[in-house]
């Protein structure tokens, strides 16, 4: 008989967990594996704010976030592998991947027959100086969170939130939020909720300029604005001020209209 053909999914999603259930509806003769660099299955990321309304509990699943336990992907028999895809061998059809599972570490390399990549997209972080550390510099992936001075998150993954929670129980009270779209402000939202002073910085010259004209953004600022949140419109980011130990201690501004650059600090 011949060996079943193996596929391997790179990227732990919701694009990635539909193409598996939907490869497992179908009942084909396939060997899965899924590759994912996030340390848990697939989970509902366009829900991940709610992760604040319930702040002290131990699971996402109890959010209801989780698409899928490791439990169930075992019983539809599809391996799942904690790892960072790191380069592909056509010819030899295998990932070699960066070790991520719980107490793993070092580099490993997995077969394919058909590779599928389902990697998603990542969020623009602006390449200003001091927004990576230069002794933490990760040449084989410039978006390492690890590389960034510590209290810089981006707003993307349960990990994110966490690191959020645990840097508010520890004291920190003053943030900035980069960018005035719609994920700016459902950040600046869960800080302010966090009983933060909260700015965000936007560059255009009014919230979500991408969905909103002139008159409405202008609206949207002025009621963000009167919850307490700062609004900076039209703002430059020059630089990312951290300590010398690497910890984010403010941004550098330039203002609308000024022509003299600001520290805001903040700690996150
Ligand atoms: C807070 C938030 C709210 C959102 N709200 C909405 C909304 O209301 N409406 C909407 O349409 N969209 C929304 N989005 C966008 C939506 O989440 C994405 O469009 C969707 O998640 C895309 O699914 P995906 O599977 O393609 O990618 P992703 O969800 O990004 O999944 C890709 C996975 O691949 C992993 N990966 C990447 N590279 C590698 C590698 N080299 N090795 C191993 N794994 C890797 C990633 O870590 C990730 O886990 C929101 C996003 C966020 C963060």
């Amino acid at each position: 008989m011949a060996a079943k053909k193996s596929v391997l999914v790179v990227g732990h999603g919701l694009i990635g967990h539909s193409f598996i259930e939907k490869l497992v509806e179908r009942h084909a003769d396939f060997e899965i594996s899924v590759l994912r660099e996030e340390p848990r299955p697939a989970y509902n990321r366009v829900m991940l704010t709610q992760y604040f309304e319930n702040k002290d509990a131990d699971k996402h699943d109890a959010m209801k976030l989780s698409y899928v336990s490791e439990a169930e992907l075992k019983e539809l028999s599809v391996k799942l592998i904690y790892g960072r895809a790191m380069a592909i061998d056509r010819e030899a059809r295998s990932v070699s991947y960066t070790m991520l599972g719980k107490g793993e570490e070092g580099s490993s390399s997995v077969s394919y027959d058909v590779l599928v990549l389902a990697t998603g997209s990542f969020c623009f972080v602006p390449t200003v100086p001091g927004m990576t550390l230069p002794e933490k510099k990760n040449v084989h992936w410039p978006d390492d969170p690890a590389s960034r001075p510590e209290g810089v998150f981006v707003y993307r993954t349960i990990e994110d939130l966490e690191g959020l929670l645990t840097a508010a129980k520890a004291g920190a009270n003053r943030a900035v939020v980069i960018g005035g779209g719609l994920l700016g402000l459902e950040a600046a939202k869960a800080v302010y909720d966090l009983k933060m002073e909260s700015h965000v910085l936007e560059m255009a010259p009014y919230l979500m300029p991408t969905q909103l004209n002139e008159p409405a953004g202008t609206v949207l600022t002025q009621k963000i604005q009167a919850l307490g949140i700062s609004v900076h419109v039209g703002v430059q980011i020059k630089e990312i001020a951290h300590t010398e130990d690497g910890k984010v201690r403010g941004i550098l501004i330039l203002e609308k209209g000024a022509d003299t650059l600001v520290l805001l600090e903040c700690d996150l």
